[in-house]
């Protein structure tokens, strides 16, 4: 099974003609609330392909953890690892701009919480794949990392939202995929390239995503393989990388070579990108098994 160890939000997105300003009242034209969060988002697309999944997170006690904790359950992603916290649930504020800007606001609330809770290492040491972003404090997602590096699980990290101190992880993560601004950022390069090269000398396999570009593949400061993206028609990009990662390391658990993972994660991607929202636009294994046939 996989364990993702990762965020839950309520996004409450806004939809509006542009941003207020300081002080003022405006009518939006639109609101709805969804799931969101990279770590609920990763588990999401993982199960959807078909993978064994076990969340490990935080939500607060009030009606947004209890939807969260109720839409996880639904996805058949097994929530008795999902805490609550005395923190309100993690919201984003997510503010649609008449033109497709997206603003974002992140309250972590019960995703900042940073200690492992009983019994989340031993279900980390169990697993096959550990799966981890950075929108839980660095402290907790070492701790994770640390945890199955000493049980000799795989490791897959995404470093996202970017944090330069986020460098201290690389060594533990076995596959990290970064997007083309998280691996510039992260590797202090400005060809992408070399972002990949570089990154890769400290951590294992380094999977960069170029959105319609495909991805680049690299192993041991050398690049290795390139992937196309398919060529379809995208109406909401928002969720691409978390449907890529999930759908990889779905793949991966499952036996699969590294570049026919990458294969199902570009094509599960290219799904979802034709689809609005993050968490509902994600294929199913039957989905993902059509296109690659
Ligand atoms: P993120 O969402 O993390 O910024 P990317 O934008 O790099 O990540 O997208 C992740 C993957 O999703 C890409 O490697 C590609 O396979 C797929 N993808 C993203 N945008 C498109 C697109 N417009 N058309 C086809 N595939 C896409």
């Amino acid at each position: 099974q996989i364990v993702v160890l990762g965020s839950a939000n309520m996004d409450l997105v806004t939809r509006q003609p542009r941003l207020p300003e300081p002080g003022e009242t405006m009518a939006g034209t639109g609101f709805a609330t969804g799931a969101g969060g990279k770590g609920l988002n990763q588990a999401v697309a993982a199960r959807r392909a078909g993978a064994d999944v076990v969340f490990i997170g935080a939500v607060g006690d009030d009606g947004f953890g209890r939807e969260l904790r109720g839409f996880l359950e639904a996805e058949g992603v097994a929530a008795d690892r999902l805490a609550t916290s005395d923190e309100p649930t993690g919201i984003a504020q997510v503010s649609v701009l008449d033109g497709g800007e997206n603003s974002i606001v992140i309250v972590a609330g019960a995703n900042g919480e940073s200690a492992l809770a009983d019994g989340d290492a031993a279900a980390i040491a169990e697993a096959s794949a550990l799966v981890v972003q950075l929108e839980r404090p660095l402290p907790l997602v070492e701790k994770g990392l640390s945890a199955a590096r000493a049980a000799g699980v795989r490791t897959v990290l995404t470093p996202a939202p970017v944090d330069p101190a986020a460098a201290l992880l690389l060594p533990l993560a076995d596959i990290l995929v970064p997007n083309e601004s998280e691996a510039l950022a992260l590797s202090g390069e400005t060809d992408v390239e070399a972002a990949a090269r570089v990154l890769s000398a400290t951590a294992g396999t380094v999977i960069v995503t170029l959105g319609a570009r495909g991805s680049l593949i690299a192993r041991g400061g050398e690049i290795v393989s390139r992937v196309e993206a398919r060529r379809v028609e995208a109406v909401d990009t928002t969720g691409a990388g978390d449907t890529f990662v999930g759908v990889l390391v779905a793949w991966i658990v499952d036996a699969a070579e590294l570049d026919d993972a990458v294969r199902a994660a570009t094509a599960a991607a290219a799904i979802a990108v034709t689809r609005p929202g993050a968490a509902p636009a994600m294929p199913t294994r039957a989905e993902i098994d059509a296109a690659l046939a």
